[in-house]
């Protein structure tokens, strides 16, 4: 490194320098300068982006650019259009912009099967769960999960000491799945039970918490939750009706977590039902998936 250095200096004395050093020079100059320009171009986007959705709509200024789209095989395109209804609900660019993004999760997630052996139906099923999920979002790559865990059956946990059929587990950055229990999930489309729904909203909602600074993505989510909650928390009558309904199961107000991954959960499997029962909390919760595709 001294020495490229001192070479420079040398360079730089020298009344007439070469040619290629010349270019060289001009080269690094127009390059740094782009970059700063990047930079600084790509702060005030986000600077302003945050503001609008902050106080303006919560809306982002784009949701998918993509600008090389990885093709999905014909065979994982056949899952899709044979076990996933909501695929088949998107438009022709909808679904271009579904495909190149599932195979980033089937790509980067390192899918590990206990006592079974993982095949490209579980791959797809589940990275299409996340893609759809998180189809409204431009930060759609979840950054709390790197593996995905899947059992055949529900599964003995040691830390509680009974068995599990899904989990969110925050230090091993897993989503850990029984597969019968997740296929049970989407056997039945307006049961409003789908495992595969519910674990993933839980590592979207705590991967949200963590980049809610910088992510518009996750300020919508949020910040439109914060606005639902205060809804219910003003309209007595909501609130009752939620509570003694049964559209809800129970399990929804155990906490704040519950209640988003259930909401959701019942948002994907029985949209019209939600909307004419709860028509404000429908609008909070499309808006907080910024879900505007496939009839919702
Ligand atoms: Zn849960």
């Amino acid at each position: 490194m001294i020495n490229i250095l001192l070479r420079i200096t040398y360079l730089l004395q020298e009344k007439d320098p070469p040619l290629v050093f010349k270019i060289i020079l001009i080269i690094l100059a127009v390059v740094t300068g782009l970059l700063v320009a990047f930079i600084v171009f790509r702060g005030l986007f986000l600077f302003f982006e945050m503001a609008f959705v902050e106080y303006v709509k919560k809306k982002q200024f784009f949701t998918h650019l993509h600008f090389f789209k990885n093709k999905l095989p014909e065979s994982h395109k056949a899952i899709l259009e044979n076990e996933f209804a909501f695929y088949n609900k998107l438009n022709t660019k909808e679904k271009k912009n579904f495909e190149h993004r599932i195979q980033y999760f089937i790509k980067n997630w390192e899918f590990i099967g206990k006592d079974i052996e993982v095949n490209i139906t579980m791959k797809v099923k589940i990275a299409a769960t996340a893609t759809k999920l998180t189809f409204g979002f431009r930060d759609y790559k979840i950054g709390v999960l790197d593996k995905i865990v899947i059992y055949p059956k529900a599964y003995f946990s040691n830390i509680n000491q009974t068995f599990h059929k899904g989990e969110f587990n925050m230090s091993y950055k897993a989503l850990v799945f029984s597969w019968e229990d997740f296929e049970k999930g989407y056997a039945t489309e307006d049961d409003n039970l789908n495992l595969g729904v519910h674990e993933c909203i839980h590592a979207l909602h705590v991967s949200f918490l963590k980049s809610r600074k910088y992510s518009t993505s996750a300020a919508i989510f949020l910040d439109s939750f914060q606005e639902l909650t205060t809804d219910i928390d003003e309209n007595v009558v909501v609130k009752q009706k939620l509570l003694t309904s049964g559209y809800f199961r129970e399990y929804a107000f155990e906490n704040h977590f519950e209640f988003i991954s259930v909401l959701v959960e019942n948002f994907i499997e029985t949209p019209s039902e939600f909307q004419s029962q709860f028509p404000k909390i429908y609008i909070k919760v499309k808006q907080m998936l910024n879900f505007n595709f496939a009839g919702y």
